[in-house]
């Protein structure tokens, strides 16, 4: 029986599917439940709305159980040509009506929300239609005189204003790259070039980050047309250059909606003659098509549908008549809610801009990183750097690694490593870490040396968690001078903020410690301050994520629990995403703790759960949450507490999650951190006393004086004071994880 005074909500996904619709989908069922709402799908879309009946039905916490890992939506999504008309969108108020619904969360494209935002619009109308043509009763209207309306943007093309990621772009990102390194690695095989075509009719984004992402020669978007005529030249004598300095494979990425500045389209099919015809060269087209759309949902896109899922259903509930229909998005790592109208209209605006071939101000409305991002590009895809300027001072620079190795970290050396030349400055690569300063293991670096590095794990320059002190800060000083380094480039960990946090206090004993010096954050632990998000941490979270999926697939015939470590140090990052993205039920992490009531109320929870026929339990926990309650200690203790009810398996992920060829995010992050940190140092050379710092923030270019570092760090702990995500995600991780009721077949 449904109790009058709770309130409804209606959840559907619409237009393309995206992966990662169905996490939002859990979160908005499961957060509405949890506040106390009842909540119903709308199966297929708006033809589901259109048609009725049992395309709408409540949804209950188990129906979203066991969903998060899988990709396309789980309640279906379709195109309506009948929602496209007023009758039909009558026909779907009607629906909506009779389930007593005026609240819905649209997940969905460009497309689905602008029709959302038109329903809503008419609304008014459509119920005075249908109280005057008897379909419904005037007391039924007044209950619903307003629609409200929440959007969330699944679409993988990252085409939507009002959020700086759109859910399912990573994943097809993670595709697109994949393929890319695949191709990548045959081409260069066979000397061979490859055109690829991916996604984006109106929108550049794939294809200019998977260009970034893979080393890609050339790219085209919409947003940005060749801006001379006779591209087809211009092209072929980069590639051509490149193939002289050395490169074994030549790739070109088109974006499907790619045309020149008239408006023609540039076919794959057509640049894969200019090469052949020009370059002579053995030239394949791979259309990477539907496979973009495919497959299990990053880590980021299911943690974003997870928050913004939940942020939407805040938003439904909360409605009121004044309140606008509303975009949930993402900005500055932040999740946002904004007028929908607006973002729909800005949307529109930029493919009209395109349409009227009006560039600059469509590359303007895609924002200010898209924008730098195209300029890096261009700079990374040169076959040999531009000459340095007669008189120009050339820096020589020192780039090495600190720490332990943080997939992503080769992106940004071979990032610094080109850019610096191409603007006319040298580069020296020093050989694990500070070791190889110390030892004086250093050596220039050319152009040429960083080709391939971005695809790979690891770390080719090495690297070492050394902090020198005593005597090898006289031997750093000593080669720094000897090499004439006049600026440092660090990428790493706390190890190397603690090394230059000590250089520069030493320098008025060591005046060869008076340059300009950089950290760059990467660490998979993303425990560093200032920095949110370090690199490396978003592939460790997906190697995690891939590993914690397969262990829940073993389980298939048993009762079964797992406790499962992950890394991180003193830092519950990877563990708490980890845990939100896999659907763990309970995340252990240091910044909590864990007492042994703690572990009592949890061992209690899991009898309950298996009792009643809960068939698994994923427990996730923060390597370093307890000295005492170890994983093994967990593990054993769960296990004899709860034997002949369920048993319990432990996995100690370890350095599987260091290794891996870096995500795209990260890979992305590293060059965009690479080329900040290399234009930091050239401001600070130009000064009469070159500070030392650590880059925060990509996306707003900060950098923090290292003076400042101290203060921004828990000493005991080695992590930051303030760990941005901790209240911001704890609370929902918690709500979304909490003991499903009694009938649970699987609970997540
Ligand atoms: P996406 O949401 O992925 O952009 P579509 O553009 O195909 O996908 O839109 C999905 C559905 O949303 C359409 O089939 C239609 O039912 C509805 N829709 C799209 N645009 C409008 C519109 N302008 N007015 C009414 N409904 C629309």
């Amino acid at each position: 029986m449904t109790t009058q005074h709770k309130q409804r909500l209606a959840v559907m996904t619409s237009g393309g599917d995206a992966p990662g619709m169905n996490a939002a989908l859990r979160a908005v069922v499961r957060t509405a439940i949890d506040k106390g709402a009842e909540v119903y799908a709308i199966f297929e879309g708006y033809q589901g709305m259109v048609k009725g009946g049992d395309f709408i039905r409540q949804m209950y916490w188990d129906d979203v159980g066991g969903i998060l890992h899988r990709g396309g939506t789980i309640i279906g999504t379709a195109r309506s040509t009948e929602f496209r008309t007023r009758e039909g969108r009558r026909t779907a108020a009607r629906n909506l009506l009779l389930n007593g619904i005026d609240r819905l969360v649209v997940i969905g494209g460009d497309g689905s929300l602008t029709g959302a935002n038109l329903f809503r619009e008419e609304w008014a109308g459509l119920l005075a239609e249908l109280v005057e043509r008897g379909e419904i009763t005037s007391e039924l209207a007044t209950l619903h005189p307003y629609l409200y309306i929440v959007g969330l943007v699944g679409s993988i093309d990252n085409d939507m204003f009002g959020t700086d990621m759109t859910i399912g772009t990573d994943t097809a990102l993670h595709r697109i790259t994949e393929a890319i390194d695949a191709i990548s690695s045959t081409a260069s095989s066979h000397q061979r070039s490859f055109v690829v075509e991916v996604m984006g009719r109106n929108c550049g984004y794939l294809a200019l980050m998977s260009a970034l992402a893979t080393e890609a020669n050339w790219v085209f978007i919409p947003e940005n047309p060749p801006e001379v005529d006779n591209w087809e030249d211009v092209m072929c004598q980069a590639l051509g250059e490149g193939r002289k300095a050395g490169r074994r494979d030549s790739i070109v990425i088109v974006a499907e909606g790619a045309c020149d500045t008239f408006g023609n389209p540039i076919k794959s099919e057509y640049v894969k003659k200019v090469l052949e015809d020009r370059l002579g060269e053995d030239t394949r087209v791979t259309i990477l098509g539907h496979v973009q759309r495919g497959g299990s949902p990053s880590a980021f896109d299911r943690n974003l549908s997870t928050l913004s899922g939940y942020a939407a259903v805040e938003e439904i509930l909360k409605a009121t008549p004044e309140s606008e229909a509303k975009l949930i998005g993402i900005i500055n790592n932040r999740i946002t809610a904004s007028p929908l109208m607006y973002c729909v209209q800005q949307t529109h605006a930029i493919a009209n801009a395109i349409n009227q071939r009006d560039f600059q101000r469509a590359m303007e409305l895609r924002g200010k990183s898209f924008c730098e991002a195209f300029e890096t590009l261009r700079t990374l895809v040169r076959g040999k750097p531009r000459p340095s300027q007669p008189g120009q001072r050339r820096l020589r620079i020192g780039i090495l690694n600190t720490g332990g190795a943080a997939p992503g970290m080769n992106t940004a050396a071979r990032a610094a490593v080109r850019y610096a030349i191409d603007r006319g400055h040298i580069m020296y690569g020093i050989r694990n870490g500070f070791r190889g300063l110390i030892d004086g293991d250093l050596h220039e670096m050319d152009w040429m040396s960083v080709e391939d590095w971005t695809a790979v794990g690891g770390a080719e320059l090495g690297t070492t968690r050394v902090v020198p002190s005593g005597s090898e800060l006289y031997a750093i000083a000593r080669n720094l001078e000897e090499y004439q380094l006049n600026a440092l480039l660090v990428i790493g960990g706390s190890e190397g903020y603690q090394t230059i946090h000590r250089l520069s206090t030493e320098r008025t004993t060591f005046p060869a410690f008076n340059i300009p010096m950089v950290c760059l954050p990467a660490t998979i632990n993303n425990d560093l301050p200032g920095s949110e998000l370090s690199i490396g941490a978003d592939t460790a979270l997906n190697s995690i994520v891939e590993v914690v999926d397969k262990i829940k697939q073993s389980a298939v015939a048993s009762r079964r629990c797992f406790v499962v470590e992950v890394m991180g140090r003193y830092c519950g990052y990877l563990a708490l995403m980890s845990g939100m993205a896999t659907g763990a039920e309970r995340v252990y992490m240091h910044e909590e703790g864990v007492t042994i009531k703690d572990l009592q109320a949890d061992l209690e929870h899991l009898i309950e759960g298996f009792r009643h026929g809960k068939r698994l339990g994923l427990i996730i926990r923060n390597e370093k949450t307890h000295a005492v309650y170890s994983t093994s200690f967990m593990a054993e203790l769960f296990a004899t507490e709860g034997r002949g009810i369920f048993e319990v398996r432990h996995a100690i992920l370890g350095h599987l999650q260091q290794g891996g060829n870096p995500t795209p995010f990260d890979r992305i992050q590293a060059t965009r951190m690479a080329k900040q940190c290399i234009d930091y140092l050239l401001r600070e050379a130009e000064k009469p006393l070159p500070e030392a710092a650590f880059l925060g923030k990509a996306g707003t270019v900060s950098f923090y004086s290292i003076a400042e570092w101290p203060r921004m760090i828990n000493v005991e702990h080695d992590r930051p004071r303030q760990q941005w995500w901790y209240d911001l995600y704890v609370p929902i991780a918690r709500a979304l994880s909490k003991p499903a009721p009694a009938t649970a077949e699987i609970s997540e």
